[in-house]
């Protein structure tokens, strides 16, 4: 039998990249989307694989929907990709999360093992949950500690994966995956929120660029390596869990610097804490910070260590962060020029 993925939150950023992937190994794609209004199959238009996938409807938060997809299609792997997968507003809608990021991946779970529980099933962790740390680097074995409501729920679905291997036997992997970026981010995320609005600033169509802790360190990494590391686990004899990192770590600040660069804006930064701002060459004030954007509780420090995936998988993220940060920026410059982009939040 052919290979047959379920990709649910297919009309994210991983699920564009991934259901790109599955397609050239031969896969037939199942993308299962959230219904709304107008349905967004931009990133999948972007990357040309739009009309080759066989979308279907699915609300995680409804178990009978869940349960009939999976009889509908029978897919022999799960990537479960959907999520409320932004921090912030995880802060503002702690209940829809939780339902979404851990009851949602219960019912999935649930469903596979009433279905068939030979399904091969993806689980999108993340290095949220390791919060505020407990050793640096981070690694499979550290200790979670979640900041945010989002992490939170991502802890429930990292440890049901986990029990659903060991209790039944499912071939269920966890990937905790560290911030991992693209031209296909969505807006609200800093990366993406830096490179568009300075793209517009470039463009003359925005004056500043209003950001919240800049002192915060992520390890970031490219999407596209992130998503053949998802790949790469469900082919393992046994489901496992896996960091996947880029194993550096840079400042809120520093991204700024290297994405201006490559907009061919001259930054100065002055003051300090909550007066810090970036000013051009003219003195205009580029970047400030707002503390609308602080979160009422911070991740100050992430860095992953993907020792276990570079020696089981074979996995090693091929795009440094320069080369990220310059693929982000051209992408954004380019979308700004033909009038393609619209201020972010
Ligand atoms: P996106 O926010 O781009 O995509 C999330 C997807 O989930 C969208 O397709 C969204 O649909 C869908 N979705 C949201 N709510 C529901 C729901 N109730 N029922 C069904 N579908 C829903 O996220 P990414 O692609 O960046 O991330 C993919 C996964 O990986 C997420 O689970 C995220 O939490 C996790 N992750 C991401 C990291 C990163 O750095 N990108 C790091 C670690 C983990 P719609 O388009 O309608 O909004
Ligand atoms: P996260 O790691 O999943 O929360 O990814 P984000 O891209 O949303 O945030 C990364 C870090 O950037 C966090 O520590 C945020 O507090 C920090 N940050 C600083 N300013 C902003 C901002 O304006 N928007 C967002 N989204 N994050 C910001």
């Amino acid at each position: 039998m052919g290979k047959r993925a379920l990709v649910t939150g297919v009309t994210g950023q991983d699920g564009a990249y991934l259901s790109r992937l599955l397609l050239e190994r031969g896969y037939e794609v199942i993308g299962a989307y959230r219904r709304t209004a107008a349905l967004n199959l931009w990133r999948l238009e972007e990357l040309g694989v739009a009309d080759r996938i066989r979308f279907l409807p699915l609300e995680l938060t409804e178990f009978t929907n869940v349960l009939r997809l999976l009889q509908q299609t029978k897919p022999t792997e799960i990537y479960n990709l959907a999520a409320q997968s932004f921090v912030g507003t995880s802060f503002e809608q702690p209940l829809y999360t939780s339902e979404v990021d851990a009851l949602g991946v219960m019912r999935l779970l649930e469903c596979v093992r009433v279905v068939d529980p030979s399904i091969r099933f993806y689980q999108a962790s993340t290095s949220e949950m390791f919060g505020k740390v407990h050793e640096t680097p981070q690694r499979e074995t550290t200790p979670f500690h979640p900041r945010s409501p989002y992490a939170v729920a991502k802890a429930f679905a990292h440890h049901a994966t986990v029990l659903y291997r060991e209790a039944y036997g499912v071939h269920a992997s966890s990937g905790i995956l560290f911030n991992h970026e693209s031209p296909l981010r969505g807006a609200e995320f800093v990366t993406r929120k830096i490179t568009s609005t300075l793209a517009l600033i470039r463009h003359g169509r925005r004056e500043t660029l209003e950001l919240g802790n800049l002192d915060a360190k992520r390890d970031w990494g490219y999407a596209e390596d992130y998503v053949l590391g998802m790949h790469l686990m469900l082919q393992r004899p046994k489901g496992d869990d896996y960091v996947l990192a880029s194993g550096r770590t840079a400042t809120v600040r520093e991204f700024v610097d290297l994405a201006a660069a490559v907009a061919g804006l001259k930054l100065r930064w002055e003051g300090e804490g909550a007066q810090s701002r970036a000013v051009d060459e003219r003195g205009a004030v580029r970047v400030r910070v707002n503390p609308e954007f602080f979160r009422p509780a911070e991740v100050d420090l992430l860095l992953g260590d993907a020792a276990k995936a570079r020696e089981t998988l074979g996995w090693k993220p091929a795009c440094t962060l320069e080369g990220l940060v310059e693929k982000m920026m051209r992408a954004d410059l380019d979308r700004a020029a033909r009038g393609a982009l619209v201020a972010s939040v």
